[in-house]
């Protein structure tokens, strides 16, 4: 899932300082899940909204604020209160930030800063494991990205500066070229280490990505 962050209050008072009434809006997957824009989430920033004597109209949570046709559906039954806003404030994803403006009218403010893609180590702890480059080498790594969990995105192999184990670069993690090597001789394969991996090929990353599935059908 996308993992999320409430941006600084300083920041969003001085976005928000323009607005009088606003409509809050949040969304019951990611956002949710990382605490940053579910129920409990929109309800708090509405509470110190009205402590900035701000005005909220209305709020809603949306099931994935990045679908945009459900995003509009679901602003469509709040129209009263949607019209009545001076702006619409999103805690969802950029992507879902992108969704409200892309079919609302009105200005939009997002209230989240997007982080990463993130597995769920268990509740509140969240890793980054792939970074969507778009040319998946996991077959050849023994299943661990080196691209996204490497601080250096090295390819070919530990960079030299690893010690006890742990990055060079963040001793709290452990060198992903040491877990690639260990699980790979637990497989009893050489895996990526019987070739030289030439440098990574970045036009496999789409931006802006598109896909439908009509074209990807085999
Ligand atoms: S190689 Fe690319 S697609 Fe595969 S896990 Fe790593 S970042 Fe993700
Ligand atoms: S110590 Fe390991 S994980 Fe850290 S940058 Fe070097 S090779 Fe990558």
């Amino acid at each position: 899932m996308i993992i999320s962050e409430l941006k600084p209050f300083e920041e969003l008072q001085q976005a928000l300082s323009e607005f009088d009434k606003l409509f809050l809006i949040g969304c019951a997957a990611c956002a949710t899940a990382c605490k940053s824009g579910g129920e409990e989430e929109v309800f708090k920033l509405q509470e110190w909204l009205v402590e900035q004597e701000k005005e909220v109209t209305g709020s809603t949570v949306i099931d994935e604020a990045c679908h945009i046709m459900r995003a509009a559906r679901d602003l469509r039954q709040h129209k009263n209160a949607v019209q009545d806003a001076d702006v619409l404030v999103v805690l969802a994803c950029g992507s879902g930030i992108q969704s409200i403006s892309s079919t609302a009218e009105k200005r939009v403010v997002g209230g989240l800063n997007s982080m990463f893609l993130g597995n769920v180590r268990r509740f509140g702890h969240y890793e980054e494991m792939c970074s969507l480059c778009g040319d998946c080498i996991l077959n050849e790594t023994a299943g661990i990205c080196p691209v996204t969990t490497c601080a250096k995105g090295l390819l070919n192999g530990p960079c030299g500066g690893m010690e006890d184990g742990h990055c060079e670069i963040d001793a709290e993690i452990e060198c992903a070229w040491r877990l690639i090597y260990e699980r790979l001789q637990s497989q009893k394969r050489q895996g990526v280490f019987a070739r030289r991996v030439p440098p990574k090929n970045w036009s496999h990353r789409r931006k802006p990505g598109r896909y439908r599935l009509q074209d990807g059908e085999r």
